[in-house]
């Protein structure tokens, strides 16, 4: 299959498919105060759409499918739902982001299904400090979910860690010192602005630079290239370690040229970029009984509209409108 690729001759590779807007934790920086404005249940995909319009994006191209929300597993039937994914030939990599809250119970069926990766967002060690994170009283649930999933056998496990000044930069080191004894990956990630408070984005935000000097303060950290490893995130390992440190900085070091996604949300729209407003309906041509042609034809519209490079590391405090990040995916 010819290779999908952008005007600026990006491989579009991947896909990033949110399930749903529910979620089950109220995460400070992902969900506005008073929760996010529902979908209705009608505006939401089925999974039959949902697969409908990932077999039109492999057919063009996707060759990568990644399951966000909200939270992915609130939504009932996602084991099923991810084991006809897995099925779907061709499809090379089927993976999905929790915040593990239901991993205890559903670490084995999702691993029965097919799905191999996995990403845990987990932003503190400390379950007071959970609570004020997400506004629920759900440490140890994630802990043991965390446990659950290296138990199925998912491998590496993925944590990832959104790092905010004041609130966990604290805890940098005793998260990526979990790497010392187990092979998790802990991923530092720059907080985003998208539609917070500016105000407070300036306060809290922590460059990846800061973060890595603080690692580099207990000892120093070897770079890990592999094609294992690829994706926005750098990696590094401390000697001797188990696991790797990855990471991720979308604001101090974008990752726009080597960008490969989209997105589609819950409610089928279409996002060429994480901190753009354009969003382009597929839902309603789907269930107006568009062809698979004309389907391919506003993937393709929407790739080809992806623009070069996003705009938050001139203006980090922007806010994107239409959309809080529980409601996009991450
Ligand atoms: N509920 C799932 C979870 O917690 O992983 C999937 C959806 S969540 C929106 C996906 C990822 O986006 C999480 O890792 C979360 O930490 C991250 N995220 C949300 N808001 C963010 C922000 N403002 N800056 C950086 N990362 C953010």
């Amino acid at each position: 299959m010819a290779l999908l690729t952008d005007r600026y001759q990006r491989p579009i590779d991947y896909l990033r498919v949110s399930i749903t807007d529910r979620c089950d934790l109220r995460c400070i920086y992902c969900t506005p105060l008073g929760g996010a404005p529902k979908l209705a249940h009608d505006d939401i995909l089925t999974y039959e759409e949902f697969l409908h319009l990932i077999q039109v994006s492999m057919d063009l191209g996707i060759t990568k499918v990644r399951l966000t929300g909200g939270e992915p597993l609130v939504r009932k039937g996602v084991t099923d739902f991810c084991r006809r994914l897995a099925g779907i030939p061709g499809l090379q990599s089927l993976s999905l982001t929790t915040n593990g809250v239901m991993l205890e119970e559903l670490a084995q069926d999702l691993y029965s299904a097919g799905i191999r990766r996995i990403n845990i967002s987990l932003d503190t060690l400390q379950p007071q400090k959970f609570l004020h994170i997400t506004r629920r009283d759900e440490f140890d649930r994630v802990w043991r979910g965390i446990q659950a999933a290296e138990h199925a056998g998912f491998d590496p496990i993925k944590i990832n860690v959104v790092v905010m000044r004041g609130i966990n930069d604290d805890e940098i080191l005793d998260l990526a010192k979990l790497t010392l004894q187990r092979p998790y990956h802990i991923r530092f990630i720059e907080f985003m602005s998208i539609n917070g408070d500016s105000q407070w984005v300036l306060q809290h935000y922590v460059s990846s630079d800061e973060i890595l000097e603080k690692l580099l303060t207990v000892a120093p950290l070897e770079p890990i290239v592999s094609q294992h490893t690829n994706g926005p995130a750098r990696h590094f390992r401390w000697p001797d370690a188990k696991g790797v440190i990855g990471i991720i900085s979308p604001i101090s070091h974008h990752f726009c040229p080597s960008c490969n996604r989209i997105r589609l949300t819950a409610d089928g729209k279409l996002r060429n970029c994480l901190f753009s407003d354009q969003e382009v309906d597929i839902k309603s041509p789907l269930r107006q009984g568009a062809t698979d042609a004309e389907l391919a034809q506003i993937l393709r519209a929407s790739i080809d509209n992806k623009p070069e490079k996003h705009s938050l590391q001139s203006d980090v405090f922007r806010k994107c409108q239409n959309r809080p990040m529980v409601a996009i995916g991450g």
